[in-house]
């Protein structure tokens, strides 16, 4: 067989690959990234972007321009019979902390999402192949060697991996045989992003939670200005989605004919389920995102599992690359299956509740204490609350030069980071490990730091490039470091 021409081949470009894309090209992986659409997808749908999704966001050099192009959920307006209404937050407000710097869900359409996605794999030198669909592949020892159909015409290529990031319809999971077991839900819906007159943007209207035959809501969508229709709807027959289909629906369960839909930009008519894959790996084929996984929307989980897949699965391709063991990528489903099947259970608690009326949302959205504690990549020897396998928290630091810095900022790139006890040993320099000393270079002097991590003098952690905890160190002896260090490919930097 030829040699492989690139390293991974990524199939489609929604959330999940445009992510890994990101993440490839800042580490210098070369990729290819094919999406079968002639044009980038413009719906809404995906639009809640959870606190956890934010500190990936933030790390891959996006979130300020999400955060610019969207906004904060507002207010639900429920809409009695009598027409008098009730204004209700769909989560209590929860001020930021020094360990976890975002409490809100942002609000950015999926399509304005993967708009900054793109531009930022534009600024690494990357870029998305639009009208190139994957046909066929086949894999051996060394590759895989995958037919795609593009504006060229047909063509071969040859990349040491592929990923399925191609949503719930996967192709590649299909051609895979991979089970995706699960359930329809009961629920059909349309979402849609529409035009609208005779309606303010300061709150999400809603009318008749809670009852599924004439419920039906239009929430004003930030970057844009349209609204997100959304409507249960019965789960067979035909579905109008035009602008008097839509008005029809609309004028009907909210018994206003003062609000106009007057333009559909978007419309989707979807049957809810619950599916999750089998396996995520056969050989050098991964599955990525909703190829994965397919989730209700209640609760906003489905986009932001599929960029956290991605941002678990980069890193460990580029240290297989660059000569770690293979079982650093069998670590990938380990970690994200189980997650997966925790938000399946979350999204569907969700939708029973909505179905009630009930949309209020709590901690367990925000993604925050999702842990890979217990883990072939979770080294532990010390034991406490905060463990190997969990999110490693922000802190607000003192820099060597006297600026502040929060352990985030130090976090930021592709590589691992070391955070060492103020007499613990430190191990020998190695490419793509960052060590920083407290007491040396960085000073806790809010004690934000101790509260989060509880760094013992001659205790060390280390930091995943996902920013998860990989190893905590009761001390940090050589041998336990160095050999967590080698498994994950990080080799000794040649001495002068
Ligand atoms: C109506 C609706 C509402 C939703 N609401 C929410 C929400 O509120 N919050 C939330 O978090 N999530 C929501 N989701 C889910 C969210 O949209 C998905 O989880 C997210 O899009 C998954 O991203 P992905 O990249 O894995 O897959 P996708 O976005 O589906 O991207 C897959 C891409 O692969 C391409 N592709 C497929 N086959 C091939 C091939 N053979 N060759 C090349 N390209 C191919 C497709 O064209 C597509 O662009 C909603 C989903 C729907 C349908």
């Amino acid at each position: 067989m030829a040699n492989p021409d690139i390293d991974i081949l990524i199939c489609g470009a929604g959330a999940a690959g445009l992510t890994l894309a990101i993440d490839l090209a800042r580490r210098g992986v070369s990729f290819r990234l094919i999406e079968k659409r002639e044009t980038p997808f413009d719906g809404s749908r995906g639009k809640g972007v959870q606190p956890r999704s934010q500190e990936v966001f933030e790390d891959l050099g996006v979130l300020d321009k999400l955060m610019a192009r969207g906004g904060l959920y507002p207010p639900q307006r429920h809409y009695r019979p009598d027409g008098g209404f009730t204004d209700r937050l769909m989560s209590d407000p929860v001020p930021a902390s020094p360990a976890e710097p975002y409490h809100w869900a942002l609000m950015v359409p999926q399509f304005l999402t993967e708009a900054v996605l793109r531009d930022r794999l534009a600024e690494l030198g990357g870029v998305v192949e639009f009208g190139c669909e994957l046909t066929a592949f086949t894999q051996d020892d060394e590759g895989v060697t995958a037919n795609l159909m593009g504006p060229r015409g047909p063509e071969t290529v040859r990349a040491r991996y592929l990923i399925g990031a191609d949503g719930g319809r996967s192709f590649v999971r299909r051609a895979l045989g991979i089970g995706f077991p699960g359930k329809t839900l009961g629920v059909r819906a349309i979402g849609a992003d529409v035009a609208v007159t005779g309606l303010d943007r300061e709150v999400w209207h809603e009318w008749n939670d809670g009852d599924m035959a004439r419920q039906v809501g239009l929430g004003p969508l930030p970057g844009t200005d349209l609204f997100q229709f959304q409507a249960p709807i019965p789960l067979e027959g035909e579905v109008d989605l035009s602008v008097a289909g839509l008005n029809a629906i609309l004028t009907a369960r909210s018994g206003r004919d003062d609000i106009r839909i007057t333009a559909v930009h978007w419309a989707s008519a979807f049957t809810m389920s619950a599916r999750l894959a089998d396996r995520y790996r056969e050989g050098r084929v991964f599955l990525c995102g909703d190829a994965a996984h397919v989730h209700p929307p209640t609760g906003g989980q489905g986009l932001n599992t599929s960029v956290q897949d991605a941002y678990n699965l980069g890193w460990k391709l580029s240290a297989r690359l660059s000569g770690a063991p293979d079982a650093v990528l069998d670590s990938y489903e380990a970690e994200r299956r189980p997650v997966a099947a925790e938000v399946l259970g979350l999204s569907g608690r969700l939708l029973d509740a909505a179905k009630q009326g009930e949309s209020k949302r709590g901690r367990e959205v925000s993604q925050l204490d999702l842990s890979y504690r217990g883990g072939a990549l979770a080294h532990d020897t010390r034991g406490g609350a905060l463990a190997a396998g969990d999110r490693a928290p922000d802190a607000p630091v003192i820099g060597a030069a006297g600026q502040p810095v929060r352990l985030f900022e130090l976090f930021k790139g592709p590589h691992w980071t070391l955070l060492l006890g103020g007499s613990a040993t430190a191990p020998a320099a190695r490419k793509g490990l960052s060590i920083h000393r407290v007491g040396g270079d960085i000073q806790d002097r809010a004690g934000c730091l101790a509260d989060a991590y509880a760094l013992g003098s001659d205790e060390a952690i280390l930091v995943r490039p996902d920013g998860y905890v990989g190893a905590v160190l009761a001390s940090a002896a050589a041998a336990g470091l160095d050999g967590y260090l080698a498994r994950v490919g990080l080799e000794l930097s040649p001495s002068i």
